[in-house]
């Protein structure tokens, strides 16, 4: 029994991931070319209005987190769009990954709102109804739903 437990143990410690997923800043996964997908959002949906966005897979953890799942996120200032490394697995659809995208895009093209001097809205009425003009938007929001808790701990 204990020479089990030494085994499994090691096995843990040992890097499974290949070299590639290991790096940071990368525009392409495994499984998923976040490049293609947003060069394909621009064009369709903003009429390529995104112009010297980098988009990359974001800091890969060593823990999921035990309540919030950040799919993605944007930042204006040095426009960077990340997306969290853990959705470039196997078992995600390509459709909601792109879901994912357009989501953190229609905050470059839709305005926040200020509601009072330390409070900001970001998702506004305006960006929940351009979001909804996604054509996979139901069936993303179901499948993230359903699937939540296998991001989580
Ligand atoms: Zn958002």
């Amino acid at each position: 029994m204990g020479r089990r437990k030494k085994r499994t143990k090691r096995k843990l410690a040992l890097p499974n991931l290949p070299m590639q997923r290991q790096l940071n800043l990368r525009d392409e996964g495994t499984h998923f070319d976040l490049r293609a997908i947003f060069d394909d959002l621009n064009q369709r949906h903003f009429r390529k209005r995104l112009r010297g966005y980098k988009v990359v897979w974001g800091r890969r953890r060593k823990h999921r987190p035990r309540e919030q799942f950040v799919f993605g996120t944007i930042q204006e200032e040095d426009r960077m769009i990340r997306i969290n490394p853990a959705l470039d697995q196997p078992f995600v659809p390509l459709w909601f990954l792109r879901y994912v995208l357009y989501h953190e895009m229609l905050h470059s093209v839709v305005p926040d709102e200020t509601l009072s001097k330390n409070r900001r809205r970001v998702h506004t009425e305006e960006f929940n109804r351009r979001e909804r003009q996604f054509p996979d938007y139901r069936r993303a929001r179901r499948w993230e739903d359903e699937n939540l808790s296998r991001f989580l701990r």
